[in-house]
């Protein structure tokens, strides 16, 4: 953990002490909820009314099953994964979320090209189109990665499977997966606001979650939810020409932000301790689904990995052996197979020592 130095400012609302790291814009004071955003020198109150608090739907018995099962399943993991970890922590942060209210128009013009029977001409027929969406945005405050682990996992192309190698080099990128992306405000689908079941942000309510502040102050936000809606909506325009059968011209969008909330949305973290090593996994709120996870790499999954590079060069040796008819290349094709089977058993003996 890199050290941080401390920053701490007394509360406008009830006077308590508020810890801060440098970049941090958006702060809550843990005893009364109060939320502040700090611009240079200036402090300001974000108004109750526009903070939330998307309750947390699981608890920690949910959390500890669905880790059970993602150890249980899946490539790479020993065969004893779930029986064996020992589960050392679960804990909850609340990461807040700047979630933006916006209302986007989109006119487009096309070509649709048609072909007149009697003269075979083909001609360009200008058509047009207009359409609406309404969304409820979010833009997490947060950078990625950091305190809590998995956080890069919740954006399209962060990991989401890590598997741990140890000193094996051979295994590489193996089993590695990228994240699609997770919606932790909305669950990826189209909902009112109202539908959300949203709270207002009350510290009491919080229990043992911990609060985190954020590091990005509602400005960027609502650039950085321009720039990704304008594209979302770009794509839906050439998406919609496409439908209609015709060539997009040129598609004119125009955004509105209506308001913005601060929502503190829920997560789960557990580390889990399997031989020596800790591991970390990151759970979303609403079904405890798996956002990013960390696991060792059971023992024979290396040697197959072994066995599997070992097999591919005595078959290229063997190939060429056959087909240009060197016989001396098979004593080479022998000496591969000999010298992968040594180094799968020296890998399996080697796995208990860093294990
Ligand atoms: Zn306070």
């Amino acid at each position: 953990m890199t050290e941080q130095a401390l920053l701490e400012l007394a509360c406008s609302n009830c006077g308590a002490p508020v810890q801060y790291e440098s970049g941090e814009v958006v702060l809550a004071c843990a005893y009364c909820g109060t939320v502040f955003m700090l611009e240079g020198e200036r402090r300001s109150t974000l108004p109750a009314s526009d903070c939330f608090l998307l309750p947390l739907r699981v608890g920690q018995d949910e959390v500890r099953q669905s880790a059970q099962q993602w150890m249980a399943t899946g490539f790479f993991k020993p065969a004893d994964l779930d029986r064996r970890a020992k589960i050392e922590l679960i804990q909850a942060y609340v990461l807040p979320v700047w979630a933006i209210q916006a209302q986007g128009r989109v006119d487009w013009t096309g070509t649709v090209l048609t072909t007149s029977d009697e003269s075979h001409r083909h001609r360009d027929n200008k058509v047009s189109s207009r359409f609406q969406r309404d969304f409820y945005w979010p833009v997490l405050a947060r950078l990625l990665g950091g305190e809590v682990f998995g956080t890069d996992a919740l954006k399209p192309g962060g990991l989401a499977v890590r598997p741990d190698w140890g000193g094996f080099v051979l295994g590489g990128k193996l089993g590695q997966l990228e994240s699609e992306g997770v919606d932790l405000l909305t669950d990826g689908k189209q909902v009112q606001v109202g539908e959300l079941g949203l709270a207002s942000f009350d510290v009491r309510g919080l229990g043992e979650m911990k609060v985190l502040h954020g590091q990005m102050d509602r400005k960027q936000a609502e650039q950085q939810a321009r720039r990704e809606l304008v594209k979302l909506l770009e794509k839906e325009a050439r998406e919609d020409a496409g439908r209609a059968g015709a060539r997009l011209l040129n598609s004119d969008v125009e955004l509105d932000i209506a308001r913005t909330d601060l929502v503190y949305l829920p997560v789960w973290q557990l580390v889990y301790r399997y031989g020596r090593k800790a591991y970390r996994m990151l759970f979303e709120p609403r079904r405890a689904e798996v956002v990013a996870g960390e696991h060792p790499v059971g023992v024979w999954d290396k040697v197959l990995v072994l066995a599997g590079l070992y097999a591919a060069g005595a078959g290229v040796l063997a190939l060429l052996a056959h087909f240009a008819a060197i016989d001396e290349l098979w004593y080479l094709v022998a000496g591969a197979g000999a010298i992968g089977l040594v180094h799968a058993v020296v890998t399996a003996m080697g796995h208990g020592k860093d294990g």
